[in-house]
């Protein structure tokens, strides 16, 4: 089933979510719900935050994109990207690499809206699947920036406040039309 996506202004974005301590039937079906709602909106990665739920659990797939590369290491060793793919992240831990990588970003919450992040250029993960089972690998690229992205989303942290203050001032405008407009729209439904 697709879900609705919560746009900026929507209180759900700016909570930490919970512990997942058990990947139950429901959450079974939450990540399937979610996978066919990241992909009705041909995003990259979705957060569970996105859909209105407080938890830890996001999904990444980065197949349909072609013009920026993802790298991937499994047990230190480069690995295929797309054989890798789908990606369910439930209680990630992230060990994020020193060096830093500046790249354009978007998200599923803020429509037509994208702006330049300076992010660790590689990063490290323990998550577990949706067999509930742990597994670990290490990102670089587009799959590093996706993965620290929707982690962000996990607790309540957003793109627009890892943006630096010339970046954050050229979105401003938008972001904050579309802040009232979802307030607008919040206070109609009560
Ligand atoms: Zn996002």
């Amino acid at each position: 089933m697709v879900l609705p996506v919560v746009k900026y202004g929507h209180p759900a974005l700016r909570q930490k979510g919970a512990r997942i301590p058990a990947v139950t039937e429901e959450v079974r079906q939450l990540v399937s719900d979610m996978f066919e709602t990241m992909r009705h909106a041909h995003g990259v990665g979705l957060a569970a935050q996105q859909v209105g739920r407080a938890l830890q659990l996001a999904v990444i797939d980065v197949r349909g994109v072609t013009d920026r590369p993802s790298e991937l290491w499994i047990d230190g060793h480069p690995a295929s990207v797309d054989a890798f793919m789908p990606l369910v992240l439930i209680n990630p831990v992230l060990t994020p690499s020193a060096s830093r990588a500046h790249g354009p970003e978007g998200c599923l919450s803020f429509p037509e809206i994208y702006g330049e992040v300076d992010r660790p250029a590689e990063v490290e993960v323990t998550a577990w699947n949706e067999r509930g089972e742990e597994y670990r690998f290490k990102a670089g690229g587009l799959l590093a920036r996706a993965v620290q992205h929707e982690a962000d989303h996990l607790n309540g942290i957003l793109f627009i406040d890892r943006m630096d203050s010339a970046t954050r001032a050229d979105v401003r405008p938008d972001v904050d039309a579309l802040q009232a407009e979802t307030k607008a729209a919040l206070a109609r439904k009560k």
